[in-house]
């Protein structure tokens, strides 16, 4: 079967899955995106602040569909959520010039799934000597102003007009 770029069959999808899903909760808001700091949508994937950021500039990248697992995406979403992932990995690279990242994903609340029925990957820039800054916001909270700094300054990396190292390219 084709695949064929339907937008007005994600409220048809969205309405089946589970309305307390954090990632489809804010696929649901387009409208919101800046609030709820969606940095990206792509057609099968979307990329997003982590609100609770392991350090500044975490991201993290889901597939449109409702899906626990790898296995269970077809190849385009996979694809496309890698292929966000490395536009992340760039935009990152180009704006906050991390000495390195980590990328993964927790499947199941055992590996530390926050978000256990939604599979997403996490992007975190690194650099030599951050490792305190867990401890530093565990003990005060995110700052808002962090998260809209960070925001701003990435969206730009996001524009379509923006050249990224496409597969396609
Ligand atoms: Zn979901």
């Amino acid at each position: 079967m084709e695949t064929v770029w339907a937008p007005w069959r994600m409220a048809y999808i969205l309405s089946e899955k589970d309305r307390n899903c954090f990632f489809c909760h804010k696929l649901r808001e387009p409208a919101r995106d800046a609030e709820n700091y969606v940095i990206y949508r792509g057609k099968e994937a979307f990329a997003l602040l982590n609100i609770y950021p392991y350090n500044n500039g975490h991201l993290m990248i889901a597939p449109y569909a409702h899906v626990s697992s790898l296995t269970a995406l077809r190849p385009e979403q996979l694809l496309e959520l890698f292929d966000i992932t490395r536009r992340c990995e760039q935009a990152l690279r180009e704006a906050m010039r991390p000495e390195g990242f980590n990328i993964g994903i927790n499947v199941g609340k055992v590996a530390g799934a926050g978000v256990e029925d939604h599979l997403h990957v996490h992007i975190v820039p690194r650099w030599n000597g951050d490792t305190n800054y867990m401890t530093t916001i565990s003990e005060t909270r995110v700052i808002p102003q962090q998260l809209e700094d960070a925001y701003k300054l990435l969206f730009p990396y996001f524009s379509e007009n923006r050249r990224f190292h496409s597969l396609n390219v």
